[in-house]
């Protein structure tokens, strides 16, 4: 056992260290991680951040961009939270050394994204956005975390007396301890690893998800995976991502044919859409990016540059293959809108969170403005006190009429405990589950596939209760995996309609009777 914090944050992206520097200075803080301090998913984020800092903007025509994206489904005073607090979260990131890329002028270059009505999207080193952002809050964190515990997973919440009071985190040496603390906050990030197509690292296997749905806190919109339009289609594990600002500085899309088809500044979902139908109707297994007409796209894009050198791409000659990949997890724990969850003492914030910000599909670059501005307001609660309150997503769980259980699927397998899994099939049950997944529940699903997908994990998930007890980092993992994806299956099976990242090829339309969030119970 180690020291008592005040607050213990689970992962060091920019949603957990967002927290723990803005932590009141008297109070000890500590982060758990499961990698190195700066492995995540932020590190990989090109793009940029979403932030009206230009005199054209506003943040009215912010707002109506995510909300529009979010199809009816976004909390509207998160969105108004996350709009409206995110300049002031990005010039303090600045100031506390985050070298964003500057116009001859000195302010913000500004680049366009799908869904924007204007330039708004802040970036560092071309299209290494997260990479600055990341290296600047570790650099930060050492003059304020007490303590970091890193190669750490945390596997389970302790919860006593209806509270959430530390977790149970697995060493690298598989060795076990308790870390308590008043407040624990999950910044575990995303799940897409439940898809073998995806541009998520390995390490977004829903771990946080899934540690609070079996410790009961309630989950909500977990049918909206949004599929990035354009990864690198190629042999690589996970799929290197073009970024949006490629198209928004003129690429265009192309059918295996050459032929442009779509308009490339919609959103991600109806872009996603387009490609995988025109991919079915020319039984491809990818469309065309042409950048070719972009200028100096070595020198503004020098990490996409090196990653297609090194598979034979010239970008300023060769088409660039691309095809959708799993991308961002819009659903997630259910907070109010200082990140408190259903359960007393467990905070959520970041991709592992719902806030309600993103509704059925996330605004290209609002997830790490989500991350600064969610993450720091977790921080601002914990210093002033207080508990959860009927705002944001968790008001709206409580009044939904849309509410699940996953023990309705789980026929022969307990929520609430680590499976018992075979050791030596772990890696090809996580294969079992990222291809089922792909294959039933990506880009357009239907109450077939969707099924065909739940009867394989309920098969996987019976399998391996037969077998001996495992509860290692790797079992965990994939025991996360399972519940992570059994939760997309069971909300999107749910949802008899079409609406933003989730498409229902046997129900096309939306229906606005479902304009409700979807909440998930164990
Ligand atoms: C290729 C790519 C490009 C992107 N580009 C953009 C972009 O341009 N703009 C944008 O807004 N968004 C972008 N995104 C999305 C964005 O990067 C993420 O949504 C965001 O960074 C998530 O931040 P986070 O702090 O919530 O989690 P992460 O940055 O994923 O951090 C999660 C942390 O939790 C740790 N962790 C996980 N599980 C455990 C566990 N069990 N125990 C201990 N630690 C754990 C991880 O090690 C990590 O430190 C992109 C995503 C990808 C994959």
């Amino acid at each position: 056992m180690t020291s008592h914090f005040d607050l213990l944050v689970v992962g060091s992206g920019v949603a957990g260290l967002s927290a723990a520097l803005e932590l009141n200075p008297s109070m000890r803080v500590c982060v758990v991680t499961k990698a190195n301090v700066t492995t995540s998913t932020t590190q990989w984020a090109q793009g940029g951040v979403a932030a009206v800092v230009s005199g054209e903007d506003s943040f009215a025509d912010h707002i109506a961009d995510t909300l529009a994206a979010g199809v009816g489904l976004c909390n509207a005073d998160a969105v108004n939270v996350l709009v409206t607090e995110g300049p002031q979260r990005v010039a303090e990131l600045a100031a506390r050394g985050a070298q964003f890329d500057l116009d001859s002028k000195g302010k913000f270059e500004l680049a366009r994204e799908g869904g924007h009505r204007w330039p708004r999207v802040i970036h560092a080193g071309g299209s290494a956005t997260g990479a600055e952002i990341e290296r600047a809050l570790v650099m930060a964190m050492q003059h304020r975390v007490e303590e970091v515990f890193d190669f750490s997973m945390a596997s389970e919440l302790l919860v006593e007396n209806g509270r959430c009071v530390g977790v149970v985190v697995i060493g690298k040496d598989q060795s076990r301890r308790e870390i308590t603390a008043n407040n624990v906050l999950l910044a575990t990030g995303g799940a897409c690893q439940i898809y073998s197509v995806t541009t998520n690292p390995t390490l977004a296997t829903g771990d946080g998800m899934a540690a609070a749905l079996r410790a009961g806190a309630v989950v909500a919109d977990c049918e909206f995976v949004q599929f990035h339009p354009t990864a690198l289609y190629s042999q690589r594990e996970p799929r290197p991502l073009m970024t949006e600002a490629l198209r928004g500085h003129g690429a265009v899309l192309r059918t295996i044919n050459g032929d442009r088809f779509v308009d490339e500044m919609l959103p991600r979902d109806v872009v996603s859409r387009a490609i995988t139908a025109q991919m079915q109707n020319d039984q491809s297994a990818h469309c065309w990016l042409d950048a070719t007409t972009l200028n100096d796209f070595e020198h503004r894009f020098p990490n996409l540059f090196s990653i297609l050198q090194n598979e034979g791409i010239s970008p300023d000659k060769d088409w660039i293959p691309v095809a959708p990949a799993a991308h961002y997890f819009c659903g997630g724990i259910a907070t109010d809108l200082n990140g408190a969850t259903s359960l007393p003492g467990l905070w959520a914030a970041g991709e592992v969170a719902c806030t309600g910000v993103h509704g059925a599909n996330r605004l290209a670059s609002n997830s790490l403005l989500e991350g600064m501005v969610f993450g720091s307001r977790v921080a601002h609660a914990i210093n002033a006190n207080l508990s959860a309150t009927e705002t944001g997503a968790l008001a709206d769980v409580h009044k939904t009429s849309r509410k699940l259980s996953l023990s309705d699927f789980w026929s022969n397998h307990s929520t609430s405990s680590i499976s018992k899994i075979d050791p030596s099939r772990l890696s090809d049950v996580r294969r079992a589950i990222q291809e089922t997944m792909t294959q039933n529940a990506a880009v357009i699903r239907s109450a077939e596939s969707l099924q065909t997908a739940l009867d394989q994990l309920n098969d996987l998930a019976t399998d391996q209760d037969s077998a001996g007890a495992n509860d290692s980092l790797a079992g965990y993992e994939v025991e996360n995996l399972l519940l992570c994806a059994a939760a997309v299956l069971v909300s999107a099976h749910s949802r008899t309609e079409s609406r933003g990242a989730h498409w229902r090829a046997d129900w096309p339309e939306t229906n606005p009777q479902m304009a409700e969030r979807t909440a998930l119970l164990p």
